[in-house]
């Protein structure tokens, strides 16, 4: 349920209706605006539901992340697109958070409708949001709980980024996974998740999923005589292959006799074997390329036992470079011995992976398992969110989710408004509505009534319960105390996002009552 009656948004389109065109384009943008939150609004929070969607190709998609829902459906309104944008900007740094900027964005519209239609120009509105927004975020420095290195409370912000998947304990046993890895890069209380390899099988259960600490590699050496198994060796890395280059043979195009024919392949072996050859003579016992091994080399490597794995991709070579101290070259003949890296290559055979360790940079890895590669894509998903709101909070802190944040920033916003004064203080009490729209959402999500739970949360937090938020069976719950947590930085970016996007809404209505007038003047 949102705010604006059926009848409003009935009036948008009636063709009798008097109104100038700024309020008429305001209005057409805002229902552009609800129609995105509409697509959305149902699979916030845990008990939101998933959106079947048929795409063009007849594929079916089913998932309630907004980033794909909102990625898959045509929306052709600009102004609906720039909703979409400001959900994708806040997935992209945090995975987390698109369906709550969405839900606020429209809410702050809707507040501001109504603030405009009391006779308040849009821009001191936009003006009055952006104050509020600071001062929702000087509130939210005063709740905050300080980040660090608790590996119980990360493994909650995991888990709360990814409720509602439907995954049930694979997904919690990702949560459980992501901290493991993290605590195998951290730094103090923040780490790069960037420095943590996923690499997924089918095929398997998902609770067989773990974290190594060396870096898999699931692939073969190139010839089966090789080592499956270098200990304490140097190993050499190449973006690129060890074959002549594509000059070379170009060069040699013309050929007149079967002598010359058969001196050119002599030759060019040669210099196939030439370049293998340098390889072992770097001291290699092991080399890994980005592209193909030709077949002399491969046999000149075998012969000297030398390790060579060929087609690894450059995110693996770069990874295994790092956690070897090795350097990646473009080829072996500007390679010394200073580029090689040092460890150990143990083979996996139940695994079909190499498990490489070396004493480089800590480089983890997560194995992600599970029946299907459609249920393995999905855990990638959760994993690769999960890594990313870990940071975030790991650095900058938590707060309570639930929509419990939201309630709180609410009750202090409307406190603040008292001592604000004029149209400011409104568009403080507006922007205290607008946040509200979240519990309200997850109160209806979980089968609530919304203005009931509304009440009741208000109460709480006016009595100093900081963290009263909706449970999943749409209770009032302390957010904290069930272990809702939200790193603190997401919802400074959802706030932000959001704030941005209404003013920016705001604003395109400036712009056409410009346009209008100018075309009223010009009808003069
Ligand atoms: P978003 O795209 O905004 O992340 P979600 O569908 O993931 O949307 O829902 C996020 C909301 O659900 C947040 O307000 C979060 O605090 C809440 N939430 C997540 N897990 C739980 C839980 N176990 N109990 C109550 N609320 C939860
Ligand atoms: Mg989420």
């Amino acid at each position: 349920m949102h705010d604006i009656p059926e009848s409003e948004i009935a009036g948008i389109v009636s063709p009798d209706t008097t109104r100038s065109g700024p309020r008429s384009a305001r209005e057409i943008n805002l229902s552009a605006v609800q129609s995105v939150v509409e697509t959305v609004r149902s699979t916030l929070g845990p008990r939101g539901k998933d959106k079947l969607i048929e795409k063009p190709d007849g594929e079916v998609l089913i998932t309630n992340d907004s980033e794909t829902i909102l990625s898959e459906t045509a929306i052709s309104n600009p102004v609906a697109s720039l909703t979409i944008s400001v959900a994708k900007a806040v997935g992209q740094e945090y995975h987390d958070g698109s369906t709550t900027a969405v839900i606020l964005t429209g809410a702050l519209l809707d507040a501001a409708e109504s603030l405009i239609e009391q006779g308040v120009a849009p821009n001191v509105v936009a003006r009055g949001f952006e104050h509020a927004r600071q001062c929702a975020n000087r509130s939210l420095d005063d709740v905050l709980i300080p980040g660090g290195w608790n590996v119980e409370v990360l493994t909650h912000v995991a888990a709360t980024a990814t409720t509602g998947n439907g995954l049930g304990m694979a997904g919690s046993d990702m949560a459980t996974r992501v901290v493991e890895a993290a605590a195998l890069v951290r730094d103090a209380d923040s780490f790069d998740p960037d420095r943590i390899r996923i690499v997924t099988q089918t095929g398997h259960s998902p609770a067989t999923s773990t974290v190594s600490q060396a870096v898999a590699l699931a692939k073969d050496p190139v010839r089966q005589a090789m080592p499956d198994e270098v200990i304490d060796g140097r190993v050499l890395f190449i973006r690129g292959s060890l074959e002549l280059s594509d000059t070379k043979q170009k060069t040699a195009i013309t050929i007149e006799d079967v002598d010359s024919f058969t001196r050119f392949h002599e030759r060019e072996a040669t210099e196939i074997r030439d370049l293998a050859e340098r390889v072992v003579d770097l001291g290699a016992d092991a080399v890994l390329c980005s592209r193909s091994i030709a077949d002399e080399a491969q046999s000149v490597l075998s012969r000297e036992n030398v390790l060579a794995i060929r087609q690894v991709d450059e995110d693996a070579l770069d990874t295994i470079a790092a956690s070897l101290g090795g350097t990646v070259v473009s080829s072996v003949t500007e390679a010394t011995t200073d580029d090689l890296g040092s460890g150990d290559f143990r083979r996996d055979p139940d695994d079909e992976l190499f498990c490489i360790e070396g004493n480089g940079e800590p480089r983890p890895t997560i194995i992600i398992r599970g029946p299907t590669q459609g249920m393995v894509d999905e855990l990638v998903q959760h994993v690769e969110t999960g890594l990313e709101v870990v940071a975030a909070a790991s650095d900058g802190g938590v707060v309570g989710g639930a929509g419990a944040l939201e309630v709180e920033l609410s009750h202090r916003l409307r406190r603040a408004a008292r001592g604000i004064d004029g149209r400011e203080q409104l568009a403080f009490e507006a922007f205290a509505d607008a946040l509200e729209r979240i519990p309200q959402t997850l109160g209806e999500n979980a089968g609530l009534d919304p203005v009931d739970a509304l009440v009741s949360l208000r109460t709480a937090h006016a009595t100093g319960d900081r963290w009263a938020g909706i449970g999943t069976d749409g209770d009032i719950i302390n957010a904290v105390d069930t272990n809702v947590y939200e790193p603190v930085e997401m919802k400074r970016q959802v706030l932000k996002s959001a704030t941005e996007a209404a003013t920016l809404v705001l604003r395109i209505d400036d712009v056409l009552t410009v346009d209008a007038l100018s075309e009223s003047i010009r009808s003069d």
